[in-house]
């Protein structure tokens, strides 16, 4: 099916017939015997996929602790609660995200403080963090954006120095390393999102990793309403049917048809983790000496989990702007994206009183940014449509 009956703006026949999203999901047979299963079974909610499906996210990050939620966003929501973060606190992170990395401050009556990427990477810059930390800072949220990760070394000891939590949204980093380490068992509570554009799907569905016994515990009050049952931690009298509420928490808890579905997507990451980076090697060799048209840049020390590969347009080579190449590129059938705009500019946040000019390096980013459909799924010749869409539009905009 064409979603975009239109000839290409410039005319001629578009470089593919169907339209091409940016990501989805994989789910083969593999997958549907497993949730079949369980939907046959004792337990549909809280029963032995849960445990199973923490445990192999465990084994893969190398964590004493996975704690599993019903979306990436509860998962936020409940490290921010673990690290005691509460109103009058501030937490420092990058507006280059997905408005959920700093709602989750927001939800305890705390105050997101915005420190500007780095320009090469695109991450939180460690040095634009450094003037931000006061007396009411409490904890950084880092994002590893794209898959690549932040800069560990320098925020974990600047933490360290003022005393706050690292807590790493790593929405878009499940199987990316940082110095041979991989993210999930860095920061002292990291998220991994479910979603189906993610790299594992659970349909929706979160998970926390971390170390930390303390931290842990407060976690799995908070996804079941704060209750705990444990006769160990029970103030009140000891009856076998006696529990308590000792906390506030909410109703996070992922169900065991969903752990089953993550399980099953666990025994392919591996495969996933190669063909995602397989493709942005071949955009990256394919796109490097396309004049108007820059890369991204990989560090050393770290390896990319690629959930976006992003390219950034050299506006100085170009007739048009961004908006105007997009729109080409969605004429091609080719589902490009913009991730994303910074947070700080949604309505919402505006009328809290951030001003625009906050983080330049964003907002200039956010100005030439396309994310190119990326996806296991997605077939060599998907990928040659990509790049040969991309070729003629931008070759189409150059200024000779
Ligand atoms: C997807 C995503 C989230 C939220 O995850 P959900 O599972 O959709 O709630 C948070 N942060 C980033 C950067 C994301 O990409």
């Amino acid at each position: 099916m064409t979603k975009n009956k239109h000839l290409a703006l410039y005319g001629g026949k578009p470089v593919r017939n169907a339209y091409l999203p940016y990501g989805r999901q994989w789910i083969d047979e593999e997958d549907i015997k497993a949730v079949t299963k369980v939907l046959q079974s004792e337990f549909i909610t809280t029963g032995p996929m849960i445990t199973e499906f923490e445990k192999a996210i465990r084994d893969f990050v190398g964590t004493k602790y996975a704690i599993a939620f019903s979306s990436g966003t509860a998962a936020l929501h409940a490290a921010c609660f673990a690290a005691g973060i509460t109103e009058n606190d501030e937490v420092i992170t990058t507006s280059m995200t997905f408005a959920a990395s700093s709602n989750c401050i927001l939800y305890l009556g705390a105050t997101p403080v915005f420190a500007d990427i780095d320009p090469k990477t695109f991450t939180i810059s460690p040095e634009a963090i450094k003037p931000l930390i006061n007396e009411n800072t409490k904890a950084i949220i880092t994002v590893d954006y794209t898959g690549t990760p932040a800069e560990y070394d320098e925020i974990l000891s600047l933490a360290q120095e003022h005393g706050l939590i690292v807590i790493d949204d790593a929405a878009h980093a499940l199987g990316a390393t940082y110095k041979q380490r991989y993210i999930g068992s860095i920061a002292d509570l990291t998220m991994f999102s479910f979603h189906p554009v993610k790299h594992i799907t659970t349909g929706e569905g979160g998970i926390i990793t971390t170390d930390n016994h303390q931290f842990y515990e407060k976690l799995v009050g908070f996804r079941n309403h704060g209750i705990t049952r444990d006769p160990q931690k029970i103030i009140g009298k000891h009856e076998p049917w006696y529990y308590e509420m000792q906390e506030i928490g909410l109703n996070y808890r992922m169900t065991d048809i969903q752990a089953a579905l993550g399980l099953s997507q666990m025994k392919k990451i591996g495969y996933f983790l190669v063909k995602r980076r397989e493709y942005a090697k071949k955009y990256t060799e394919a796109f490097k000496d396309l004049e108007g048209v820059i890369t991204p840049t990989e560090q050393k020390y770290s390896d990319s989990s690629w959930h976006l590969y992003i390219i950034r347009l050299d506006l100085s080579k170009l007739r048009v702007d961004r908006n105007a190449i997009f729109k080409a590129l969605q004429k091609e059938n080719i589902g490009v994206n913009v991730h994303y705009i910074p947070v700080y500019l949604h309505p919402y946040y505006q009328q809290l009183g951030y001003k625009i000019g906050l983080c330049p390096n964003a907002e200039s980013l956010y100005e030439e940014i396309i994310t190119l459909p990326l996806f296991p799924k997605m077939s060599e010749e998907d990928l040659n449509d990509v790049i040969k869409g991309v070729r003629k539009v931008i070759s189409y905009y150059l200024i000779n």
